[in-house]
């Protein structure tokens, strides 16, 4: 089994890309190149590690916008999005059918490990999480999963071409995962998510702890963090959901 480290590469304005990679075999993926420099830049800073593929979590430019140039550079890397997102992702070449509701295995390897997948609609119609289980079952230190713009640390991105009830499934599955899971998102908009949060649920103490504690950089949350304080995943249902949705859409807090 590798062992799998992940690091944060900023990108644009607010955006996350994610390096994986598996030191002793010399092998890395990306997530969500929104643009090609600064991946490239962090490929180059560690010359014994080799680009086997892109995971992209939905089709938006800020996600696959670098793929094009890291293609370019890394010719033999392929791009897997979900299998809906054909002709949306440039140069896709894995397309992965993914289920609603459960995790399942990709046909993807990372470091001799099982990737799995699953379909998360809401954000948008091909949106999809990855997930890298823990090494072994029941593993303490929970496992990684990448949501992409659908669940942002205390909450959840535009329904651009979803329904609330859509998102309300697709977070309630994403957050059915072990609570020390650890959650990496598409965009740090974690202070304002939590102004709106505490908007949504003034009394709620886990909201307020988590302000007080705000960092910069916020990537990865937590299973445990969202279903404490994210008020997407704590909407009761889906039509709440769509209430606060709304609500954020002109919230300027
Ligand atoms: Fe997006
Ligand atoms: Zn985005």
């Amino acid at each position: 089994m590798g062992e799998l480290s992940i690091d944060v590469i900023p990108c644009l304005r607010d955006n996350y890309a994610y390096l994986i990679s598996d030191r002793e075999r010399g092998e890395a993926w990306l997530v969500d190149p929104s643009e090609s420099a600064p991946p490239l830049t962090a490929l180059a800073a560690r010359p014994e590690l080799d680009l086997k593929g892109i995971l992209a979590t939905h089709h938006h430019h800020d996600h696959v916008g670098g793929i094009d140039g890291i293609l370019a550079r890394h010719g033999d890397a392929w791009v897997a999005a979900h299998a809906s997102d054909r002709g949306r992702v440039p140069q896709q070449s894995r397309f992965v059918d993914a289920p609603l509701g459960r995790f399942v295995e990709s046909g993807i390897v990372l470091g001799g490990r099982p990737l799995l997948a699953m379909w998360i609609p809401g954000h948008t119609r091909g949106a999809i999480a990855w997930y890298i289980p823990p090494p072994s079952e029941g593993e303490a230190e929970g496992g990684d999963v990448f949501t992409g713009d659908t669940l942002f640390a205390a909450g959840c991105g535009r329904l651009f071409e979803g329904t609330p009830a859509q998102m309300h499934a697709s977070l309630q599955a994403l957050t059915a995962l072990p609570p020390a899971t650890r959650m990496w998102f598409g965009h740090e908009y974690t202070a304002a998510n939590l102004r709106f949060a505490a908007t949504v649920e003034p009394d709620n103490p886990a909201i307020q702890r988590r302000i007080a504690g705000l960092g910069e950089r916020t990537t990865p949350t937590t299973v445990a963090d969202e279903r404490a304080t994210n008020p997407f995943v704590r909407a009761a249902s889906a039509e709440a959901l769509g209430e606060r949705r709304a609500a954020k859409d002109v919230f300027r807090g």
